[in-house]
């Protein structure tokens, strides 16, 4: 039997591993908190990350290794990748860890960005913000997810009070301002490649972010056809580019017909979550099928589909349970602000049937404020 050991041990190992039973698939999690959530189900090793004995121990246990985060150390996943091999592989994470560097790529490529530049003093961050105009966002160039690490710049004395907060990760982390895109619309591209260059995505995801956080998805987005041809060749080109294996989101910004670049995970993706009942094929399988060189599945959607995300606390799961299409996700961790605990599902046949279904469950889950901009969208396209 095949072992794939997965970094970091959090939802995404967690849906992973339940993805892999079915293959005949075993695990090997590490991670260095013992409650991992994906410790329900796989085998877990606990340590840190950069230990090179932890390291070792884990190498000899398994057959290949991918990750669940991207903020897995460089140098870990370098000295894994020259005994067993990772993927995706460290230069295509390392690229994708830092927003700089992301960004020159997606440059170089024909893609399109927001205007961003490389920040590197106070002095640097006003110069910039006089020319990129406000508001803007200062970010660190890595580390950073679910919108953290990142001020929004509205005024004047934002430029100061910016630098405050962030200006000490310059040495760490390093910083990045980007000019504010009064987008239409977010889209998300979740795609995926085998060593052999075999490439396959699935149809857009329109996304809607709560203070930024992932709060509903919906599939197949409701775009013209040029964006969604435009958005899956980007995908296409950067996964080439960067000789890139396995599932990955690219995150992208539209407006009219323009499409700009946010960012790229080099990972199973939040927003791909839908694929789990809603399309063919899950992300989740086709991660592993791709970092096992196996054939992909196909990516074909099964009607049309929206994720909720569950922050913070699970809510109860009868409506969801009781709903035509619906399904749950307990991600088994426990409570804590801001923190991702689960997901729902809702999948129909037809947009304004599943407009009709989260009508309902958003009354009864008192969340009719979340499910609001999907509905939205269903109705009016
Ligand atoms: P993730 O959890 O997706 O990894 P992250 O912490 O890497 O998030 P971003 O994706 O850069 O952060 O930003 C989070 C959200 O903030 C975006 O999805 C978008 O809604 C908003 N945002 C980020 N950058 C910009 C921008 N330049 N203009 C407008 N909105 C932005
Ligand atoms: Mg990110
Ligand atoms: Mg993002």
């Amino acid at each position: 039997t095949t072992t794939v050991g997965i970094l970091g041990g959090g939802q995404l190992a967690r849906m992973m591993a339940l993805a892999g039973a079915s293959l005949g698939l075993r695990f090997l999690v590490l991670d260095n908190v013992k409650d991992a959530c994906a410790g329900q189900f796989a085998p877990m090793l606990m340590g840190d990350y950069t230990d090179l004995q932890v390291l070792g121990d884990f190498m000899q246990r398994i057959d290949v290794a991918t990750f669940d985060f991207e903020n897995v150390p460089a140098s870990s996943a370098a000295w894994l990748a020259e005994r067993k091999p990772v993927y995706p592989k460290p230069r295509a994470l390392a690229v994708a860890q830092d927003r700089l560097a992301e960004k020159s790529l997606f440059t170089e490529l024909g893609i399109d960005v927001p205007p961003y530049r490389d920040i590197q003093s106070l002095n640097d961050l006003r110069n910039a913000v006089r020319d990129f105009g406000m508001p803007c966002i200062l970010k660190t160039r890595r580390l950073g997810y679910d919108g953290k690490g990142q001020f929004r710049i509205r005024t004047e004395a934002d430029i100061q009070a910016a630098w405050d907060t962030l200006g000490a990760q310059v040495e760490r982390t390093g910083l990045i301002l980007e000019g504010f895109v009064h987008f239409d619309r977010e889209l998300s591209v979740i795609a995926v490649r085998t060593p052999s260059g075999a490439f396959r995505a699935w149809p857009l995801t329109e996304n809607w972010h709560v203070e930024g956080v992932l709060s509903a998805s919906l599939a197949p987005a409701p775009v013209t056809p040029s964006v969604h041809e435009q958005a899956l060749a980007y995908a296409r080109q950067l996964a080439d580019a960067l000789d890139y294996v396995g599932v990955f989101a690219l995150e992208l910004f539209n407006i009219g017909d323009r499409l700009l670049a946010n960012e790229l995970a080099p990972r199973v993706h939040n927003s791909g979550h839908w694929t789990i009942e809603g399309a063919e094929t899950s992300q989740f399988e086709n991660h592993l099928r791709a970092v096992l060189d196996l054939p992909l599945g196909a990516t074909d959607v099964r009607g049309v589909s929206c994720m909720l995300n569950w922050i913070g606390a699970m809510p109860d799961p009868t409506p969801i349970l009781e709903a035509q299409g619906g399904h749950w996700h307990d991600y088994g961790k426990s409570a804590r602000a801001g923190r991702k605990v689960g997901h729902a599902t809702v999948r129909a046949d037809t947009p304004e049937q599943l407009a009709a279904v989260l009508e309902t469950v958003g009354k009864q889950l008192n969340r009719s404020d979340q499910v609001a901009p999907v509905i939205d969208r269903l109705r009016k396209d």
